[in-house]
């Protein structure tokens, strides 16, 4: 039997997307006539007729697949839903708005054939975005790279391809927040990439808000290092020793008879450390809010209703 590429496409509100990129893949595989290929779509709770769309084909080939999800999940749990129920041999991951090339994908399995366990992306040159979108983007991967220990390269995204022992050990994994791009580069295994320009989004808007891209950050952040909350000590340590430096000053000021002195400096230092101080326990409230949310072990997602066939030869 000819090994089995699995094909894994988080979809959230992307009804003008799916058909034409599902087009745009079966003539990408036509060159692949050693592999047998399935098609993974993930409705990750959309309100539009994305669902539709697929059922639409899944009438018409055999090989594609859905998976709708009971609500929004978020793309992160909806990739996971995704390489959960995949079978292949390998499984390679994309978005449905076609910003991923899909003849990338040959480049992708290509590697997979000389040996390498993870094929992850890069972006060449991100010009599609917008200025806030790219600046925010590698400020993001400078200050990750700086408190995390799992590097992350710029322009990456969750377009690579897992063979099946990478995907299994994703199974193992326990975690409430996933980011998968980090979890990827830390589990090790044999890695490469491949470069490639990526296209517009073909319809539709991007479903990263600014907001959104920093909470994902910030969760990526938390994720891979507990440096900030050693700043968080370190900076209360520089100030403790500051203060100990002020308090003599200000008792030799009053007994010198000095005491009145400006009131400039005495709001200053309140909205100083007020403010240090907010942000240093919101530091701690993020992981504490890690903590919570790990500890109610919630399942990542729930499944409304698949077309995918229950008895897995895994
Ligand atoms: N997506 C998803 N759930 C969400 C948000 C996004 O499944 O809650 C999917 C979306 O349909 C797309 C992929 O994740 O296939 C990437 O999203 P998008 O293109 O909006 O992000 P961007 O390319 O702007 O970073
Ligand atoms: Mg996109």
């Amino acid at each position: 039997m000819s090994a089995i590429i699995s094909i894994v496409i988080p979809s959230y509100n992307e009804e003008k997307n799916v058909v034409p990129l599902y087009k745009r893949l079966k003539d990408v595989a036509t060159s692949l006539v050693n592999y047998e290929i399935e098609y993974i779509f993930v409705d990750d709770g959309s309100h539009d007729k994305t669902l539709q769309a697929i059922k639409e084909l899944t009438n018409e080939v055999n090989n594609i697949y859905f998976i709708q999800l009971s609500r929004n999940f978020g793309h992160q749990n909806a990739l996971k839903a995704g390489l959960d129920h995949a079978r292949g041999d390998c499984v390679i991951s994309m978005d449905a708005d076609m910003q991923h090339p899909p003849e990338i994908i040959l480049e992708l399995i290509k590697k997979w054939e000389e040996g390498y366990e993870v094929v992850y992306t890069k972006r060449k040159e991100i010009n599609h975005e917008s200025w806030l979108k790219r600046k925010s983007s590698s400020f993001f991967y400078f200050l990750h790279n700086q408190l995390s220990d799992v590097k992350l390269e710029p322009g990456t995204a969750d377009f690579r391809l897992m063979s099946r022992s990478v995907v299994d050990a994703f199974f193992q994994l326990r975690e409430n927040e996933l980011f998968i791009r980090g979890l990827v580069k830390w589990a090790g295994f044999k890695q490469t990439f491949i470069e490639y320009t990526p296209n517009e989004r073909h319809d539709g808007e991007s479903k990263y808000s600014v907001y959104k891209m920093i909470s994902f950050a910030l969760k990526g952040l938390t994720s891979f290092s507990t440096r900030p909350l050693k700043l968080v000590v370190y900076i209360g340590l520089i100030f403790f020793a500051f203060s100990i430096l002020l308090i003599p000053y200000a008792l030799i000021s009053y007994l010198s008879g000095n005491a009145v002195s400006g009131w400039t400096s005495i709001i200053i230092t309140i909205f100083f450390f007020g403010s240090l101080q907010l942000l240093l326990i919101g530091i701690i409230g993020l992981y504490v809010s890690k903590l919570v949310i790990q500890t109610k072990q919630r399942p990542l997602y729930f499944i409304r209703e698949t077309n995918y066939p229950p008895l897995k030869s895994k």
